[in-house]
């Protein structure tokens, strides 16, 4: 029996918007090529850094199949940034219809565009994401994303009514009036970050408010890594099912990729993006079954193109076919993005490998926070991470004995030695968007 046989909510979907999911592979090769091919003419003509990196590998744009890709320059973030703001659009200004960024944590935003065709197609794999967490019309859609530059906000909206639900564009933030709308409402789907969820279940048992007495029955989530252990407390907690939804700014916004109700690894709308996984420290691209850095390549996006994206994120290319019948490939869930990696006394460290670890332990509560500090010149990891009332009014040695597993069972999964100081329910500050999972003073003394 699989996984999704035991949920209550899980049926299958045979939306009609996800027919695209579905088409034969061989089919959804010639589309890609042909789409490929159109792209890397449409980006040669119209985008001078990729025509110059084109020409100094003396490459032409064409393309005869489509393990060519792999002589593709890569596109980076910096150059977003060295372009900013419209160096990379291939459309003039006037047939671009709107314009999202996103922030950076220093210096300028980098800017993403869109004509009236890219956001048909956003739409279209917005549509086909929500169609595959089982939405459909009559659904009543809580949109807790943030609603502005940030992508998360209307890409989801528009999925939303595009599906033919109702949508609530409540954005983010004001907690209690959130769970008033969910509850008042009749709301049967949410989207939002998995952080910000947590918040709501944390809120909604203070106010003595039964999230499963609600008709509440399905929670999209992403704008961050989370790990598997974080969506079984949330389902335990709440009982909907929880999908993981995935998409950056870069390449259109959320509606890359999207978990299928298997929940083992989320297909990525290939015949708009197409993946790689390469070595991040050679480029070499990697085999399906490897992990390494996840590339994608707009295939039909023409105010923006990039080719040879290199997104930062993690991920796995997952082999075999899918038991839901989508032909669409599938990556194992961003746990980690290359970006996240701290070096904690030589040691690579990502913080998902501690939420992991977190989560697995009785008696804890999925609100952690990383500090790294260094003292007479050595690294010093802490974890703060609150547990239950429960075991904090149990005697002391319960506490004890808890921070003492958790030390041992950290230092067998990352390597080092680290501090856990547990602490009272809501003592770590909440976010109502992106969660601020580490914080680290090195270099701040
Ligand atoms: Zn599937």
């Amino acid at each position: 029996m699989t996984r999704a046989d035991t949920r209550p909510h899980a049926r299958p979907t045979f939306h009609p918007a996800s027919a695209p999911d579905f088409v034969p592979a061989p089919r959804l090769r010639e589309l890609q090529l042909a789409r490929l091919r159109a792209i890397i003419q449409h980006a040669f003509v119209h985008v001078e850094l990729f025509r110059q990196r084109m020409e100094s590998r003396q490459l032409a744009p064409e393309v005869r199949s489509l393990a060519d890709i792999a002589n593709l320059p890569f596109t980076t973030k910096v150059d977003l940034r060295d372009t900013y703001p419209f160096g990379l659009f291939a459309t003039p200004l006037r047939e671009v219809v709107r314009v999202h960024a996103s922030s950076g944590t220093t210096g300028k935003p980098i800017v993403v565009a869109y004509t009236r065709q890219d956001l048909d197609i956003w739409t279209s794999v917005m549509v086909r994401s929500l169609a595959a967490c089982g939405l459909h019309e009559g659904d009543i859609i809580q949109n807790a994303y943030g609603y502005g530059l940030f992508t998360g906000g209307l890409g989801a909206h528009y999925g939303a009514e595009g599906i033919g639900a109702t949508v609530i564009p409540i954005s983010g933030g004001n907690t209690d009036r959130q769970l008033m709308v969910l509850k008042d409402f009749g709301v049967t789907a949410i989207c939002s970050t998995p952080t910000y969820f947590l918040h709501l279940i944390d809120r909604a048992v203070q106010l003595g408010l039964d999230l499963k007495s609600l008709p509440l029955r399905v929670g999209v989530f992403g704008a961050e890594p989370w790990t598997d252990s974080m969506r079984r407390h949330i389902e335990s907690a709440t009982g909907i099912q929880a999908f993981d939804i995935y998409g950056l700014s870069e390449i259109i916004g959320p509606g890359v990729a999207v978990e299928c109700p298997e929940h083992d690894g989320l297909h990525i709308f290939e015949d708009h993006f197409y993946p790689e996984v390469i070595d991040p420290e050679t480029g070499e691209a990697l085999p399906e079954g490897q992990e390494g850095e996840l590339v994608l390549t707009t295939l039909s996006k023409l105010a923006m193109p990039l080719v040879r994206y290199r997104t930062r994120d993690i991920t796995t290319l997952l082999p075999g076919p899918c038991p839901c019948g989508r032909t669409l490939r599938r990556m194992r869930r961003i746990g980690r993005r290359s970006d996240d990696m701290l070096i904690i006394r030589g040691v690579n460290v990502y913080p998902s490998q501690i939420e992991a670890v977190l989560l697995e332990v009785e008696g804890t509560l999925p609100h952690y926070q990383i500090l790294i500090t260094r003292e007479h010149g050595l690294d010093q990891l802490e974890i703060q991470v609150e547990v239950t009332s429960q075991v904090f009014s149990d005697r002391v040695g319960a506490l004890e004995a808890l921070s003492d597993r958790l030390v041992d069972t950290i230092q067998r999964v990352i390597g080092i030695h680290s501090k856990v100081t547990l602490v009272e329910p809501r003592t770590i500050q909440r976010s109502e968007g992106k969660a601020k999972r580490v914080i680290d003073k090195r270099g701040q003394s």
